[in-house]
């Protein structure tokens, strides 16, 4: 729970000397409470008050990022239980595994995977994000020369796997500028991963038999300075695992446990040997609450419905995913070819977009900012009628585009032809069809 105002108050010098830019410590400790002030502006609190502030605005689950630049993973930060409390905000990452038994053959089928498997799905690219690099041969040179064809050959987010410090160690060393995880810690190695760890600036993953051990693990690595961590409890099975995600996720909010306040990271790959169950499985951590998941292959007919599944339930519930309002052009369309409307409910324009690619007779589609509603929400909240839409399709410009003057609005919206008509004099309005199925078949036989 965050500090009230006057909690933060009670910490304050209580000088009102001013400095922070506000006549007294009260007006600025409300400014800290409502987020409108840094504490940093005050040059005389004290160490102590300081440590109990940043302590007490630190997030439950302490974000942790895996990997650099554009690729790079953030995942936990999570501050509520359920999605409709608020909204779940750091999507958790999918890992491919390759191991340094494997054949070579084998393993770049893998990273072709990691790099081929990608989807466009309502405006936004879903893709798998980690390579979770394995060490079975107890080879240091191996291990090394494995994790560097995997540097050479993607982008992603690695995860390097190994229990023998000197072996992570060698990995290490090949990718340290990736800022890799490095899995895993436990009661053995504690000391030597987190040497490691810290040296080189990295997560760490710890694992333990259960979560009492767990959060014994975890006080010891934050009293020895590191703070980047990631959580596996040790369970593979899927209820031992589920009920320890939920578990842990319970405990670091409503109990405030900071030893558990960490993303977590599950091995449906070592849960059972089965594909399609593995699928199942990860698709249960999806929506509770794993922060890593690691699969042993990534198949595009399982990997697509979990990108999915994933994007659905990290989007804002009470914000519908939305396309940027313009012109649309599909299929490469000319001056003589179909002008059609619609709102900009993103499941609205993939859908109406995906039909008219899929007709083959190239378009320009015109795409209303409805604030993210479908057409018929939109209609009956008056953000789609013909005194919005017609400043709308005149500035737009679709008028230089094309020669004909033939709108097509969609079915669902056909009271408002009328109105559109006497908005756009130069314009025939024309319904198409209520449902986006149909747009095909009515596209093959629209005339300029
Ligand atoms: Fe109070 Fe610090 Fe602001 Fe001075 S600078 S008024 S001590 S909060």
């Amino acid at each position: 729970m965050p500090l009230t105002g006057i909690e933060i108050f009670k910490l304050l010098p209580k000088t009102n000397c001013g400095e922070c830019g506000v006549p007294t410590c009260l007006a600025f400790a409300m400014n800290l409470a409502a987020g409108k002030a840094e504490l940093s502006a005050c040059p005389h609190v004290s160490d102590e008050a300081k440590a109990k502030l940043e302590e007490a605005s630190a997030p439950p689950i302490r974000p942790v990022t895996i990997g650099v630049g554009d690729r790079a993973l953030k995942v936990g930060g999570e501050t509520v239980m359920f999605r409709h409390e608020k909204r779940f905000d750091n999507s958790p990452g999918f890992a491919i595994l390759v191991t340094d038994t494997m054949d070579d053959s084998e393993v770049d089928a893998r990273l072709e995977k990691f790099k081929k498997l990608e989807y466009e799905r309502v405006g936004l690219i879903l893709r798998p994000e980690l390579v979770a690099v394995k060490d079975e041969s107890g080879d240091a040179s191996k291990f090394e020369s494995l994790v560097n064809k995997v540097k050479q050959n993607s982008d992603g987010g690695i995860i390097l796997m190994s229990s023998n410090p000197d072996v992570m160690a060698a990995g290490v060393k090949a990718c340290a500028d990736r800022k890799p995880l490095l899995y895993g810690a436990n009661k053995d190695n504690l000391d030597g991963m987190a040497e490691l760890a810290k040296g080189n600036s990295c997560p760490v993953a710890v694992k333990a038999s259960d979560l009492e051990e767990l959060t014994q693990l975890t006080t010891k690595l934050t009293e020895g300075g590191v703070n980047d961590i990631v959580l596996d409890s040790g369970s593979r099975t899927l209820r031992r695992a589920f009920e320890d995600q939920i578990w842990i996720r319970s405990a670091a909010l409503n109990k405030k446990l900071r030893p558990l306040g960490f993303p977590t990271i599950v091995f449906p790959c070592e849960m059972t040997d089965d594909p399609m169950k593995e699928a199942l499985i990860a698709s249960v951590f999806v929506a509770k609450y794993g922060g890593i998941i690691v699969l042993s292959d990534f198949q595009g007919e399982s990997l697509f419905p979990l990108l999915v599944e994933r994007m659905n339930i990290y989007t804002d519930p009470q914000r519908p995913l939305a396309t940027t309002e313009g012109i649309y052009e599909i299929g490469g369309p000319d001056e003589n070819s179909p002008v059609l409307l619609t709102s900009n409910f993103s499941l609205t324009y993939f859908i109406v977009s995906g039909e008219i690619e899929g007709s083959k007779v190239p378009s320009y589609l015109l795409v209303k900012d409805t604030e993210g509603l479908s057409v018929m929400t939109a209609w009956a909240a008056g953000k789609f009628v013909a005194d919005v839409i017609a400043p709308f399709v005149k500035k737009s410009g679709i008028g230089d585009k094309v020669k004909h003057r033939k709108l097509v609005i969609p079915g669902y919206a056909a009271a408002e032809s009328g109105g559109l008509e006497e908005e756009l004099p130069d314009w025939e309005v024309q319904v198409g069809p209520r449902e986006g199925a149909h747009i095909p078949a009515y596209l093959k036989s629209w005339k300029p």
